[in-house]
């Protein structure tokens, strides 16, 4: 190897990777807010129906055009506003990759999403992150003044803490901020408003999408941005081509579109069901925050690893987060089946007798 390479990944190895989620067998897996609650005979079902409609031997085309005219009947948006990747994370990646150099800083808010962190590190960008306030609402004016920041990140709902911001807050930044915002809807068909519409109105802002999670789509990776489009030009024609994606997660996708009443009904099944597992929760003693996501964070205190480990021996896989702030010792519970959110009150209450 020579010297300059041995450099480059000797400092690269200095970089924390990625943390792959903990996998146990025998248990049930509510750590990692994909949407288990969508039956897997349905996915697979739509899977199937694309594969028969898919060629592989051909570089997939006019798929990419089907997914963004879906897109665009979703969401009422119109469809030179919508680009696809292959997944939200693969978006975020070349957004940074490609409009932030060494010396451009960006901003958050703490905590969020840790990819925007890690990502930072890895193109040797700086990055501030400004806590949120103790009811994990946005403070907004260090956010604003964050000197010499380019790229803000906003998670909403904001993971883990599960809320969305304010809508008239979240205006202000995307009004005020000077440089790209980048609002991280994952979480959005679980929660009350999407800016969205607002791309045409301003045009330093990108709202990332996925399909990992409402649409339980999370292993065929599809993402997609809104965007003004200039920006989703730039990214169609020069930032990503020519095939980033397969043509099965294509065809999946648009198929997956075409069933939107019943995605729709699980979605109100698991904001339902999100209610009744913060309420018990909080019946145990425990503090459970308000969610407009498919998650639930609560607070457990100084004992809160071995309540992890706990429910993990007794079945139950559930997110270590820790202390929020002043919020000590939380933990982050996805919201799964009628079957599976039982299984988790009612371990948790086992546990924590
Ligand atoms: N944004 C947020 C806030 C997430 O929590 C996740 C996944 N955990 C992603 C983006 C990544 O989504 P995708 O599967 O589309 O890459």
């Amino acid at each position: 190897m020579s010297r300059w390479l041995k450099s480059r990944v000797s400092s690269l190895s200095r970089i924390s990777g990625y943390q792959k989620p903990e996998r146990y067998s025998n248990v049930l897996r509510m750590d990692t807010n994909e949407n288990l609650a969508l039956p897997k005979k349905f996915v697979s079902g739509i899977m199937m129906k694309a594969s028969r409609k898919t060629d592989l031997r051909e570089y997939p085309v006019e798929q990419f055009d089907e997914l963004r005219s879906k897109l665009s009947r979703y969401l009422s948006v119109p469809k030179e506003c919508i680009a696809a990747g292959s997944g939200s994370d693969q978006i975020l990646d070349l957004l940074l990759s490609t409009f932030a150099s060494n010396s451009t800083a960006t901003v958050t808010v703490r905590p969020t999403f840790t990819f925007y962190k890690d990502r930072c590190n890895l193109h040797s960008v700086k990055m501030k992150e400004v806590a949120l306030n103790h009811d994990f609402s946005l403070n907004t004016k260090k956010l604003l003044s964050t000197r010499g920041a380019k790229i803000c990140y906003i998670c909403s709902p904001n993971n883990p803490t599960g809320n969305q911001f304010n809508k008239k807050t979240m205006l202000e930044v995307v009004r005020t901020f000077n440089g790209l915002v980048i609002v991280d809807e994952a979480y959005v068909e679980f929660a009350d408003y999407s800016l969205k519409d607002l791309v045409r109105r301003y045009d330093n802002l990108v709202v990332l999408r996925t399909m990992s999670k409402a649409f339980g789509l999370a292993g065929a990776r599809i993402g997609y941005m809104v965007a003004n489009r200039k920006i989703v030009d730039l990214f169609v024609s020069t930032i990503q081509y020519p095939y980033p994606m397969s043509s099965l997660s294509l065809k999946t996708a648009s198929i997956a579109l075409s069933k939107l009443n019943y995605v729709r009904s699980i979605i109100k099944q698991v904001r339902k069901e999100r209610e009744r597992v913060y309420d018990g929760i909080n019946a145990l003693g425990l503090t459970a925050f308000r969610s407009d996501a498919n998650f639930v964070l609560f607070e457990v205190g100084s004992r809160y690893k071995t309540v992890y480990r706990k429910l993990i021996r007794k079945g139950v896989l559930i997110r270590d987060i820790g202390n929020i702030g002043s919020h000590k010792g939380c933990l982050r519970v996805s919201i799964g089946t009628k079957f599976m959110n039982n299984k988790f009150l009612q371990t948790l209450k086992v546990v924590c007798r």
